[in-house]
């Protein structure tokens, strides 16, 4: 992968707007201020909300918002209008809408969007499996981009700045999850591409806070699939334990990348696929797993701890067999259909079931420098922005051997 720089000038969660006047001498705001004049954005209009898919046509460019006519920023052509690709309601086709205008809040910053992973979460989004998702949606959380306007109070991020977006778009920061280093459990918390805008789009704004620094070169493409593939992949990891053999159930996009770090760490991976899945058995072969097969074989070797990537209840009771004893099972999806009933020989021993949920952004600060030392490499297919519908079902088919990638 290309590296990725760490967060040194990240704001705390919930970080006053006095402190963080109070943070940088007047000095220092004012050369900010003027650096992001000279390179011609306007720091305070942001502008744009998602607008439905009944919306008329894109309006002209207007050139008094360069930001917004020369598409700069995203690498749209020239008087391109910002758009999104848009759900209106649960099993309907994504559209193309215009993606209206509205002010950024002081701590929002807007980023062109480069490049958006698609990811299973995606659709279990589109197919309505998740609760209260905020229709119409623009789906989309692993988002790679330049900023390209900032909300008044933003000094820590620049106008041009290399940023990521991940699954984690807010959240209350006074919660018990929050004030003990588990944001991702937030009751509050809000997400990008569910229940708050997603990367589906030539642009998003997001709270500044919650944005991730990225090194200023990179390929975008590349890089996208780590804001969630990577980072799910990266925490389920933590919960693994120190054991040798690791089982991957689903052999997608995380579990490719989560491989690649695996083997880094001196482990043997086993991986797991649909039983007549060749393809992404030779390609998890071609990685350098010890074992690729069906998930409904028994592995060579017993398992230390198995990860569950496929949203598929059936898969626990068969990675239960698969661990030894005192092994653990790791449920890595955001959604999965239900688990069958088992014996309870097969939890005994001493075997534990946990799930993961979400993310944190200390996750994001722990997984870039890890994924870089691994020299995680990505494996991407490209799709235009405007053909996300064919990319999700090339997803859901499983025709996919590592991640899929929209480009606007
Ligand atoms: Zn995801
Ligand atoms: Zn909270």
């Amino acid at each position: 992968m290309q590296g990725v720089i760490g967060f040194g000038g990240f704001s705390p969660v919930r970080r006053t707007l006095i402190g963080a006047m109070e943070a940088l001498s007047n000095s220092e705001r004012q050369r900010r201020i003027e650096k992001a004049r000279q390179l011609g954005r306007d720091t305070r209009l942001g502008r744009m909300h998602v607008a439905g898919p009944e919306d008329t046509e894109p309006a002209a460019p207007d050139p008094a918002r360069p930001g917004l006519a020369t598409g700069l920023a995203t690498g749209l052509a020239p008087g391109l209008a910002p758009y999104c690709m848009i759900q209106a309601g649960p099993g309907q086709k994504l559209t193309r809408a215009p993606l209206a205008e509205r002010q950024l809040a002081p701590h929002e910053v807007r980023i062109g969007v480069r490049a958006c992973g698609v990811c299973r979460t995606d659709l279990h989004v589109i197919d309505g499996e998740l609760p209260n998702i905020a229709y119409p949606i623009v789906p989309g959380h692993e988002v790679v981009g330049r900023i390209d306007q900032l909300g008044s109070d933003v000094f820590d991020l620049a106008i041009g700045q290399r940023v990521g977006v991940c699954w984690l778009a807010a959240t209350c920061g006074r919660c018990r999850y929050c004030t003990t280093g588990r944001e991702n459990l937030c009751d509050e918390a809000s997400f990008t591409g569910y229940t708050s805008p997603g990367g589906y789009a030539s642009h998003i704004i997001m709270d500044s806070r919650f944005v991730i620094p990225l090194t200023p070169e990179g390929d975008d493409a590349g890089d996208a699939p780590l804001l969630c593939a990577g980072l799910i992949g990266w925490r389920s990891l933590q919960r693994v334990g120190d054991g040798q053999n690791i089982g991957l159930y689903g052999f997608g996009a995380a579990a490719h990348i989560a491989l690649q770090i695996l083997l880094y760490q001196g482990r043997k991976v086993f991986a797991f696929t649909r039983a007549d899945d060749h393809a992404s058995q030779s390609f998890a072969n071609r990685l350098g797993a010890s074992w690729a097969g069906s998930s409904e074989e028994r592995p060579p070797e017993d398992l230390d701890a198995a990860i569950l990537y496929a949203p598929v209840g059936a898969l626990l009771p068969a990675a239960l067999r698969a661990v030894r004893k005192g092994g653990r099972v790791i449920c890595a999806g955001i959604h999965m259909s239900d688990i069958p009933s088992f014996p309870y020989a097969i939890l005994w021993g001493e075997r534990e079931i946990v799930s993961i949920a979400n993310v944190t952004r200390a996750d994001a600060k722990s997984f870039f420098p890890a994924a870089r030392k691994a020299d995680v490499r990505v494996h991407t297919r490209s799709y235009p922005l405007l053909e996300a519908e064919r990319a999700l079902a090339d997803l859901r088919s499983g025709r996919l051997q590592g991640a899929a990638v929209l480009i606007p």
